[in-house]
């Protein structure tokens, strides 16, 4: 690694508060060990994160899409369809993930993959053990923040004994009594599809996965309850059909996720088949409700990704 130049540090495509909050953190972090890193992000931010941003008075990272040519360190992914433009041709310099690895490159690379439910736990620890950096109010509470958010207040089944206690040191330094409370005002930032048409909706956290050669694009949004989901079902399911159409995907589901019931309905267009078969569930009018369902990642990719590879 040349010792100037400038390393930036970036989350995925169609950012969530920890693929923002990890690099701000991240770069602070590296700063602090006399690097010259700067964070970047590749998507518009969304409403939960502009809260947490606004909420500790931290300035969003600068909007960078292409990154050829620059020294870069990634997370909270690791598939090529997620990261910045020209990412080939980009120099990665390091990864630190939580989702399943799917990372080729042509050189020995730092890669940290964890099973924890966020990327910011996995930033925290490493200020935790390291006695000659400060963590700042801020980042403690950016980093408590994606926490929060990312195991939907400990509520979803990635969360992990240790984002719990990392969770706990945070919470002490950012002096926030009651997390649950905290969690639930960040969580609901963006619990609601208001102002927003089905192409935003579906488009908000979405991810694009190749399944043994088959497009399947999967967003997800949080609700804290089904009302408006169900009254806006038809206008969702026929814009749906239409970009899986013109974008050719093999399948397209959009998860609309409880977060005070705990569970998701799955609106879903294409070789809905697939689902059924992963799920064991038939879906009806393009649409089925899967109880405990919180987790894309976790629990929507994997058996989908079995179904696939039949
Ligand atoms: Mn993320
Ligand atoms: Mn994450």
């Amino acid at each position: 690694m040349k010792e100037n130049k400038k390393i930036y540090i970036t989350g995925h495509k169609n950012p969530d508060t920890d693929s923002i909050c990890s690099p701000l953190a991240y770069a602070n972090f590296l700063r602090q060990k006399g690097k010259k890193a700067e964070a970047i992000r590749t998507g518009k931010i969304n409403p939960e994160t502009r809260f947490v941003l606004d909420y500790f008075k931290i300035k969003a990272p600068k909007l960078i899409t292409s990154v050829k040519g620059k020294q870069i360190i990634l997370l909270d992914h690791n598939e090529k369809t997620q990261s910045p433009d020209n990412i080939e041709k980009a120099n990665i310099l390091e990864v630190i993930d939580h989702h399943k690895v799917l990372f080729k490159w042509p050189e020995p690379i730092l890669f940290h993959s964890e099973p924890v439910g966020c990327t910011g736990t996995l930033i925290a620890e490493k200020y935790l053990n390291d006695r000659k950096v400060k963590l700042s109010k801020q980042m403690a509470g950016i980093l408590l923040s994606a926490v929060l958010s990312d195991t939907v207040v400990f509520r979803s089944p990635t969360t992990t004994k240790k984002d719990r206690e990392i969770a706990k040191k945070l919470a002490q330094i950012v002096k926030i009594k009651n997390l649950d409370k905290f969690g639930i005002e960040i969580k609901k930032q963006k619990a609601s599809f208001k102002g927003l048409n089905a192409k935003n909706i579906l488009f908000s956290d979405f991810k694009i996965f190749n399944f043994s050669g088959k497009k399947v694009g999967i967003g997800q949004i949080e609700v804290c309850d089904f009302k408006e989901v169900n009254e806006r079902k038809e206008e969702f399911i026929e814009k749906f059909k239409e970009i899986l159409k013109k974008e050719k995907y093999n399948l397209l589901i959009l998860m609309v996720t409880d977060i005070i019931k705990i569970g998701s309905r799955l609106l879903t267009v294409g070789q809905t088949d697939y689902v059924e078969k992963a799920f064991d569930k038939k879906v009806k009018d393009n649409s089925v409700y899967l109880k405990g369902m919180m987790s894309r990642k976790k629990q929507v990719v994997p058996p989908l990704e079995r179904i696939f590879s039949k």
